[in-house]
């Protein structure tokens, strides 16, 4: 296979960038199509990520387990599949090469780039800031948390949401730019149904966990590709296994901030010498302080900064076309090809640029990663074979399964009224505690819905949203606790 060769140009009819989800999902689903081609997949980090247990929960709900493994597992089950532990250096898209940085160079017929995402620090090379994207930063920050006794956690995403809840020992001062928790996920209803899960001990909190469980390479192997940056980004119990307890006996508690971000970070000499009118020795002797933009200064041993992701792009950008969406993300159309002839893209770095469905939306989550890298192979293969292909059903509905502050959490469709504006209506029931269920209509059609605790709903709820029934006559019925929903539809 050319693939093996030790020459250092290689022909490759099919080469993917990325040992995460979206690359391994589409390396596998390509090579086990073309078992006779040549497939080349490069990674930076060591270790490849694979999907296990996968189920189909409902419609376009799914669940599944992700592994870290040693790239021999794929190649012995792909015979034509040869995963090679180099980050790429350079793409020539016009040429169809690229150049790896162990001094291989690629030809290829096919390219799909998967390289991910990577955190949007606050500040670059600041020691103080930390960024939790792979299982070296989670490490790293485990490390700098048991001599902690107060950090600043900044963001409002899925991330910053784990991580307070998670954190034990160690005073946490959360920064959030919007007027309630989570507000990338919830509004501010689940939110204030959430906050009292903050204040719970952790010793009483052992609500059975339901989410798919993320499991690491127990070798220990290193985790990030050479240059320290590049590992595979973490995904639902990313602190599974890891010990997040500060210096403190008790847990410490969390002071949320609203409406605020950074303003500016501060060493401890900055801050001494600074001439800020404040009573410094009040705030105490930190390694670091933080001042907000709502004028408050809090000292900390160290900020996390959990406020989104930039998509990992710059080793292909330069002497190529490639068209970028607003948040630099390469952008793809329904074929999920990029604007480089023969390159397509798939999971965190890209940009969904098709006219999407009016229930679905991209957020960058580990089921898109897999449905993408999957729908790309099969784009690649219908490409290469000339056969139409339609987009795939699962970029019909938006759908997300998770665990937030220990309670299930089911995401479906415009579950935020995302771009409806003040043209819908909301329906909620929230039994403190044990659930809560949102549900958005719009011209008394159901088109999203967040449904927090054991409800047993989503299913209903999603053929709600897909067959887009007119609800209007069943009105605050829809979430009367009293009524069997599943049978009031049949
Ligand atoms: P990645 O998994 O980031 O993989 C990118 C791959 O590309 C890596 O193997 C990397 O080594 C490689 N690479 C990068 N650059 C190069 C290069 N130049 N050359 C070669 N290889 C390269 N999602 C959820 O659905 N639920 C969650 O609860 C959740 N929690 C998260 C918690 C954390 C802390 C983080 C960081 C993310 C979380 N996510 C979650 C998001 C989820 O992990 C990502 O959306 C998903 O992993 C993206 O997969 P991907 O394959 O596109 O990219």
């Amino acid at each position: 296979m050319c693939c093996n060769s030790m020459a250092s140009d290689k022909q490759v009819t099919f080469v993917i960038v990325g040992g995460g989800i979206a690359g391994v999902t589409c390396a596998e689903q390509i090579a086990s199509q073309f078992a006779s081609d040549d497939v080349c997949l490069l990674t930076a980090s060591p270790l490849v990520k694979t999907v296990t247990n996968f189920k189909q929960v409902s419609k376009t709900l799914e669940e599944f387990d992700v592994e870290e493994q040693p790239s021999s597992v794929l190649e012995e089950k792909y015979p034509n599949l040869k995963v090679i532990q180099s980050a790429v250096k350079l793409l020539r898209a016009k040429e169809h090469l690229l150049q790896a940085e162990n001094g291989q160079t690629f030809h290829y017929k096919k390219l799909c780039i998967c390289s991910g995402a990577r955190p949007k620090l606050l500040t670059q090379d600041n020691p103080h800031v930390l960024g939790i994207r792979d299982t070296d930063s989670a490490q790293e920050f485990q490390k700098r948390l048991s001599k902690a006794k107060r950090i600043v956690v900044i963001g409002n995403g899925g991330i910053a949401l784990e991580l307070v809840y998670e954190v034990e020992g160690c005073e946490v001062i959360w920064a959030v730019k919007d007027r309630a928790i989570g507000n990338t996920f919830f509004d501010a209803g689940a939110a204030q149904f959430l906050i009292p899960s903050l204040e719970v001990d952790k010793k009483e909190r052992s609500l059975p966990c339901k989410r798919a469980r993320y499991t690491t390479d127990k070798t220990g192997a290193g985790q990030s590709g050479a240059t320290g940056e590049l590992g595979s980004a973490l995904g639902p119990d990313w602190h599974e296994g890891i010990e997040l307890r500060g210096t403190e006996q008790n847990s410490s508690g969390v002071h949320i901030e609203y409406e605020c971000e950074v303003d500016k970070i501060y060493t401890q000499q900055e801050f001494l010498q600074s001439q800020l009118d404040t009573n410094k020795s009040e705030l105490g002797l930190w390694p670091a302080y933080v001042q907000l933009t709502n004028g408050k200064i809090y000292g900390c041993d160290f900020v996390v900064s959990a406020t989104g992701v930039v998509p990992n792009t710059d080793p292909f950008l330069s002497g190529n076309n490639f068209e970028l969406a607003g948040d630099h993300g390469l952008r793809v159309d329904d074929h999920m090809r990029t604007s480089e002839q023969d390159v397509y893209a798939a999971g965190d770095v890209c940009t969904a640029g098709w006219e999407p469905s009016a229930l679905w939306q991209q957020m960058r989550l580990w089921t898109q990663a897999r449905q993408m890298g999957w729908y790309a192979a099969r784009c690649m293969a219908a490409d290469v074979l000339e056969e139409p292909i339609e987009l795939d059903f699962c970029f019909e509905l938006f759908s997300h399964i998770t665990k937030f502050f220990n309670y299930k959490v089911v995401l479906l469709g415009k579950f935020n009224a995302q771009g409806l504006g003040q043209d819908h209506e909301l329906l909620v029931r929230c039994t403190k505690g044990q659930e809560y269920v949102k549900v958005v209509l719009t011209g008394g059609r159901m088109v999203g819905a967040v449904l927090i605790g054991e409800t047993d709903l989503e299913e209903t709820f999603e053929n709600l949203i897909l067959n887009q029934m007119d609800l209007s006559r069943y009105g605050e019925e829809l979430l009367n606790p009293n009524i069997d929903i599943e049978d009031y539809f049949d």
